[in-house]
């Protein structure tokens, strides 16, 4: 995967840094030259003891002395006996001063030294003398090799950034490493062979497309198609992130532009990939908040030279967006990127393939079930599931595991979906009490209405920011959804609620966020789908996503307020029936409400056996 070479020589860099590296130790060097220096200074520790200059003198007078030696502020005695003691002296006095006062006869036998200090000291004193300018002019060097190395950076900015993919590398991305996507993937195998063989399709009189746009949602997998059509069609490859071409200055974008295309051409058949090219190919003149300039003159360079190329330059340019709707129309019109491959959300089949591609290099216990785990996974993208792999391998080696196996794959999929478990967060038996009937109001209402999922598992163990979770696990993916599948996960969402006020007369904060997205979905029934009295009209232009600019002025509201106030009433009127028949199941079923909520305070979790255990008996009895 990680096969990018840059594409500056490595021992260039290298070099630079040894550089300052040396300089750098040259200055810490210094520092501890300077601090041995000072140190030698210092009184040596020592067993030589200090005696006074008197009793110095009755020494000598006693000839108990052997030697002298004088430095400049000392002198150092040896006594006969061999003991050495020093005494402290004028550094002015000279040591003929200082013999004087002891008697003639007295000094005779004595062994005299005197040592110039100065002398011995030569050297170091030249040294430190000479440090502070060693340092300045190390500092001043250091400073300029700096200056310098920012030079060339702004030199050599307008030069486009690009990485080449290196295919020799043993680790090349390939399409095997690409689960499901398969009409992509046809797609680009017929890219691979233009490059590879482009005189078949020449001879023909067949177009080679000069532009392959991939649209997607971010983490399916655009950039590693991208580069796994580098590692099969084993031309040069060069890559580079449409943020990339917007920099400080002015006028860079444009001429990284130009250089990365020359760049090409001298290198084809070859490609050009160009990620997340939304950064610079928005549509044009809808700077809001400055800074088009760049980003226009950018995609102007970007487009002149896709029309310079000819047919023959065999060079081929992908990009890669997940926001097709913001890229200008010019970037879109035949002869630029005019193959557009849709890299969709991989279906149930390929969410297994994908977490089977991750759990290559992973150690499994063998009975698992990866189809389990893929339809769990509605509407995760490739990277979430590479994610939910390498959690569960996390998960396991903290065990101490040897293999993953299916409960850590599991764990980590709810990890992933809301966040860790937080055994921490302590709820007062109130609190969990209320928390478990809630729950257990999802769970009743969603298992008595036919168009809601099943029930998959219950916990009261606090995640995030929910005290409690029910997960349910649809059958497969749905493509469309129906009026009543709506109306059955309102009231669902509904349980939570009513549940806590059949039970205790009251509701809490806690179902704030259920009544939120209760009230999303019947609203986007009415103003969206058409699925109330309302009549056909589709308000707000069915738009979500704000692109400021563009759809600047189209996000104010298109509609008046009477059709408003009729919205409100519609909404209102779903909700209101939903409540209704949310209330009658939680009330006709209360019995089984609290036998259930029990044991979840008990158990903390419920899977899904349990839950059902809970209506077999039942149903046993009665047979
Ligand atoms: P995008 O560029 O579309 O945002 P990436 O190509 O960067 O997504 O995908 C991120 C990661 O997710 C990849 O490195 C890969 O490990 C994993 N992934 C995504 N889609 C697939 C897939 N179809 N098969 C295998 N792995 C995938
Ligand atoms: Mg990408
Ligand atoms: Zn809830």
């Amino acid at each position: 995967m990680k096969s990018k070479i840059p594409l500056m020589p490595e021992n260039k860099k290298n070099q630079k840094k040894s550089h300052q590296a040396s300089i750098i130790y040259l200055i810490i060097i210094a520092f501890i030259l300077s601090g041995v220096y000072v140190l030698s200074n210092q009184t040596p520790a020592t067993t030589v003891t200090e005696i006074n200059y008197s009793t110095f003198l009755s020494q000598a007078n006693g000839q108990q002395i052997d030697s002298l030696s004088f430095t400049d502020d000392r002198i150092n005695i040896t006594l006969k006996d061999g003991k050495e003691e020093y005494t402290v002296k004028d550094p002015r006095a000279t040591p003929y001063d200082l013999l004087n006062d002891i008697p003639l006869e007295n000094r005779q036998n004595l062994n005299i030294d005197i040592i110039d200090s100065s002398q011995s000291d030569f050297w170091l004193n030249l040294f430190m003398q000479i440090l502070p300018f060693l340092l300045i002019v190390g500092f001043l060097i250091f400073l300029m090799r700096h200056a310098q190395n920012s030079n060339n950076q702004a030199l050599s900015f307008g030069q486009s950034k690009a990485r080449i993919y290196d295919n020799n590398a043993n680790k090349k991305t390939t399409f095997q490493d690409v689960a499901g996507s398969k009409e992509a993937k046809e797609e680009l195998v017929e890219i691979v062979d233009f490059l590879k063989n482009p005189a078949k399709y020449t001879a023909i009189g067949a177009k080679i497309p000069k532009g392959v746009l991939l649209i997607g949602h971010p983490g399916t997998g655009k950039t590693l198609l991208a580069r796994a059509v580098a590692g099969e069609a084993n031309v040069p490859f060069f890559s580079i992130s449409g943020s990339e071409f917007v920099e400080m200055f002015v006028g860079v974008g444009a001429s990284r532009v130009r250089d990365l295309f020359k760049k090409a051409k001298r290198n084809a058949p070859c490609i050009i990939f160009i990620d997340e090219i939304d950064a610079v190919g928005r549509h044009r003149g809808a700077g809001l908040g400055g800074g088009h300039d760049e980003r226009e003159q950018t995609l102007n360079q970007i487009l002149t030279e896709m029309d310079g190329f000819e047919v023959n330059d065999n060079v081929i340019i992908m990009a890669a967006t997940n926001r097709p709707d913001v890229l200008d129309p010019a970037l879109l019109r035949p002869g630029r990127f005019d193959r557009r491959i849709t890299v969709d959300l991989p279906t149930l089949e390929e969410r297994k393939e994908i977490l089977n591609v991750h759990a290559r290099n992973k150690p499994l216990v063998k009975n698992i079930d990866l189809r389990v785990i893929a339809r769990h996974t509605p509407g995760f993208s490739g990277a979430d599931l590479e994610n939910i792999m390498n959690e569960a391998a996390i998960l396991a080696a903290k065990k101490g595991e040897k293999k993953i196996d299916q409960l850590d794959i599991e764990k980590s999929v709810e990890k992933v979906m809301m966040g860790p478990e937080r055994k921490s967060k302590i709820l007062s038996e109130k609190e969990k009490k209320i928390t478990a009937y809630h729950e257990v109001g999802h769970a009743l209402v969603a298992h008595n209405i036919p168009e809601c999922d099943p029930v998959q598992k219950i916990s009261i163990i606090s995640r995030g920011m929910a005290l409690g979770v029910t997960w349910f696990l649809p059958e497969e993916d749905y493509m469309l959804y129906s009026k009543s599948k709506f109306e059955g996960e309102i009231c669902s969402l509904l349980g939570g609620y009513v549940a806590e006020q059949i039970m205790f007369k009251e509701t809490t904060t806690g179902p704030s966020n259920d009544l939120e997205r209760a009230t999303k979905i019947a609203k986007n029934m009415v103003t969206k789908f058409a699925m109330s009295d309302i009549g056909l009209t589709i308000f707000g232009g069915g738009q979500q996503e704000v692109f400021l600019g563009r759809d600047y002025a189209s996000h104010t509201k298109d509609y008046s307020e009477k059709s408003a106030e009729q919205i409100d009433y519609q909404v209102n009127v779903i909700l209101e029936s939903a409540y209704n028949k949310t209330k009658t199941i939680l009330i006709k079923n209360k019995k089984k409400l609290c036998e259930i909520a029990e044991y979840l305070l008990k158990k903390e979790t419920i899977t899904r056996e349990e839950f059902l255990n809970f209506f077999k008996t039942k149903e046993a009895i009665v047979a």
